[in-house]
């Protein structure tokens, strides 16, 4: 089902992760393909335009950065395709319930009515159909072939032509099931006897639930058909059938938003069990090969953090970490904090659990000044920031010019520091990482040591 589209998107997705650099020459590669896959899969072009743009203005929005700037475009697409996949509907049952399905000729009604009774039946209800189509003469046998294969009580009578009559004479019956499911007249176009009919059926029955069902490869024509089913036929609900056997599923699944006709069921082969319940948020999971969005953020955040490792590493295996690499992780990251730091290093991500939440957010405007100081630091200093602690005249200087005290470019000097030495432990320990208890004893020698 979609499977092109989420091929697409998860190409898509995983380019956005790994990208160093979300420059404009991958923004409109990226942006293209997305505008390709999602018009491939037939979704309205300009609804398709629309979330591009909102996705390449983000992607080249100098003020979000690094991985902020990730986190911001993979959540934009994942809120603009649940936003066009529509608003999620659960169906509950009552005590007695009675769902009426209505729609256009061969959209696959009769077909979903047995798998809709398999599904509640399998789920502890009593349920049973009834077939009021008295237009296609062959409509009531196949709706009973269907319901006899299942152990599904059916109600038809094939020689009536009066639905009101079926009805009345099956009343009684129908009252010892709690789910109650009819089949209604279909035609080739929606016309105004099949309103009518449909109307009546409904004045008769009193459904709890009114159904469209319409076929997925009707596309974007499911726009026009799902409004005028709804303006005149009262409908609840959409079915999409026939979602296996298409590329057009995108079409009729976002005309159905478009016209806020919720869809809650999916049809997607022709066995009693192929019905899917609709929930817009894990169909997007699905189509983007990912349990949800935190697993999509967990991921930008491995790839990120991985990188950041390396070069970390790099620069140790060098013999060297200075403090432009202090700063390059810090500009990697809009509200850099202690916290994210500590992710970098293996291992360490528990320690910052030892650490109370409001300290933290202490740290972060100390670190948006040390961003500040390092700035105002000559190339040497940022080098050799060893300098700096011989000669305070280079640390009032750099002070004065970035709005900060001495004080507070010595514990920036100091937290460097620590972090250079708890990098360089981390680094002689082996490849395969810390094990529990190494850890536990890591994690306590330096949680004694930061003070903020
Ligand atoms: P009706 O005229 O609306 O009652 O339509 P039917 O129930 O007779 O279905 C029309 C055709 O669509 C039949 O050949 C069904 O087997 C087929 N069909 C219905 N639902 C699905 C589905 O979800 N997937 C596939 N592949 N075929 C379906």
């Amino acid at each position: 089902m979609l499977e092109k589209l989420s091929s697409s998107l998860k190409k898509t997705t995983d380019k956005i992760a790994n990208a160093i650099f979300l420059d404009k020459n991958l923004v409109d590669s990226i942006v293209k393909e997305l505008q390709r896959a999602l018009i491939e899969a037939d979704v309205n072009v300009s609804l398709v335009l629309e979330i591009t743009k909102e996705i390449k203005q983000a992607a080249l929005d100098e003020r979000i950065k690094g991985i902020e700037k990730k986190e911001h475009i993979i959540k934009l697409l994942h809120d603009k395709l649940i936003q066009i996949l529509g608003k999620n509907r659960e169906i509950k049952l009552e005590k007695q319930n009675t769902f009426l399905f209505v729609g256009l000729y061969g959209q696959g009604k009769t077909t979903t009515i047995s798998k809709i009774a398999s599904h509640y039946a399998k789920r502890g209800s009593k349920v049973c159909a009834l077939g009021l189509d008295v237009h296609r003469p062959a409509a009531p046998d196949q709706l009973k072939q269907l319901c006899d294969k299942l152990n599904i009580q059916c109600f038809i009578d094939k020689n009536e032509k009066d639905p009101k009559k079926i009805y009345s004479k099956f009343k009684d019956q129908l009252k010892d099931y709690n789910l109650i499911l009819i089949d209604s007249a279909g035609r080739d176009a929606l016309s105004p006897e099949l309103i009518q009919e449909i109307k009546d059926i409904s004045k008769l029955t009193k459904p709890s639930e009114t159904f469209l069902v319409m076929a997925a490869d009707i596309g974007q024509s499911a726009k026009k058909q799902a409004q005028a089913f709804k303006d005149s036929c009262n409908i609840t609900g959409v079915i999409i059938t026939r979602m296996d056997s298409t590329a057009k599923a995108g079409g009729a699944l976002t005309a159905c938003a478009e016209v806020k006709a919720p869809v809650i069921f999916l049809g997607v082969g022709e066995k009693p069990s192929d019905l899917e319940t609709f929930d817009p948020e894990s169909f997007l999971s699905r189509l983007l090969g990912m349990g949800d969005l935190k697993a999509l953020m967990e991921k930008i955040h491995s790839v990120i953090n991985k990188d950041q490792i390396e070069k970390t590493q790099r620069a140790l295996e060098s013999g060297k970490f200075t403090l432009r690499d202090l700063q390059t992780q810090l500009d990697s990251m809009e509200s850099f904090s202690f916290d994210k730091i500590m992710d970098l290093v293996p291992g360490l991500g528990k320690v910052k659990d030892k650490i109370p939440q409001n300290q933290l957010e202490t740290q972060q405007e100390k670190t948006k000044k040390w961003k500040h100081a390092i700035n105002s630091m000559t190339k040497e200093e940022i080098e050799n920031p060893e300098i700096l602690e011989k000669q305070t005249s280079r640390m009032q200087r750099i002070a004065r010019g970035s709005g900060t005290t001495v004080s507070e470019i010595r514990t920036l000097l100091k937290q460097y520091k620590m972090l250079k030495d708890m990098i360089s432990s981390q680094s002689q320990i082996s490849e395969k990482g810390l094990d529990q208890k190494t850890m536990m004893k890591f994690a306590k020698k330096y949680a004694r040591k930061i003070k903020f």
